[in-house]
């Protein structure tokens, strides 16, 4: 049994609205959206909120405070955002891409994302993609740190199947560097697709498993998912 586990922006869709969405939470509750520019790619929400009211001057216990509340607003406005609907949209391949995963029998497919479980479902749900179709996930709301949640994405799919799931039946599939190389601590393969800001070169660089420009390729895709 092969653990699939997908990102979600820059991988599954494109969304502009997540960081129009969080900096309207951050600015509303903290004052801050943190250094112009700042990048989100690879990022738990969590991290992107730290990072962003650290450079606004604040420090880690009141950030800590504030992290609720912006979490809550962050899902309010990501949904409202959502529902003016520009700029969403699924990635080439992903559709087929999903429904073969699904498919093979020998394939649990499950989310791991640096988005909050509440924030996944809504980006997912924006583009038809029902999130009950991931029968595991870790999420940016179980840990902070993107490299620790293939260990909670692997205790999950251990308790599903009811029987040992080693990190190399884990196939980590993302679009920057922190997806390769998040699940290389508990053995995890990764492969990398170069639909987020990061070409192929730059992601080859980081040593994945496989890249691919994109997912149209559905047979090459789950091949390289089956066998690396
Ligand atoms: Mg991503």
């Amino acid at each position: 049994m092969r653990v699939v586990l997908f990102d979600i922006d820059g991988t599954l869709l494109r969304s502009g609205v997540g960081k129009r969405a969080m900096e309207r939470a951050m600015l509303a509750t903290a004052g801050t959206v943190g250094e112009p520019g700042h990048r989100y790619d690879g990022k738990t929400d969590r991290q992107i909120v730290r990072e962003a009211l650290t450079w606004g001057g604040l420090d880690d216990a009141a950030i800590d405070a504030h992290l609720p509340l912006i979490e809550a607003r962050y899902v309010e406005a990501l949904h409202d955002e959502l529902g003016k609907a520009h700029g969403m949209r699924l990635l080439p391949g992903v559709e087929a891409l999903l429904d073969a995963v699904e498919a093979r029998a020998d394939m649990m497919m499950g989310l791991l994302t640096g988005n909050i479980a509440a924030g996944a479902r809504a980006k997912l749900a924006a583009v038809g993609i029902d999130a009950g179709r991931f029968r595991v996930g870790a999420f940016g709301s179980d840990h902070e740190l993107r490299h620790e949640l293939p260990a909670i994405a692997q205790a999950r799919a251990r308790e599903m199947l009811a029987r040992e799931v080693r990190g190399e039946a884990m196939v980590i599939v993302g679009d920057t560097p922190s997806d390769i190389s998040c699940g290389r601590g508990v053995g995890a393969r990764a492969v990398a697709v170069a639909t987020g800001h990061f070409s192929v070169g730059e992601l080859a660089a980081h040593g994945p498993a496989a890249v691919f420009a994109d997912f149209t390729d559905t047979a090459a895709v789950v091949t390289a998912l089956a066998t690396v």
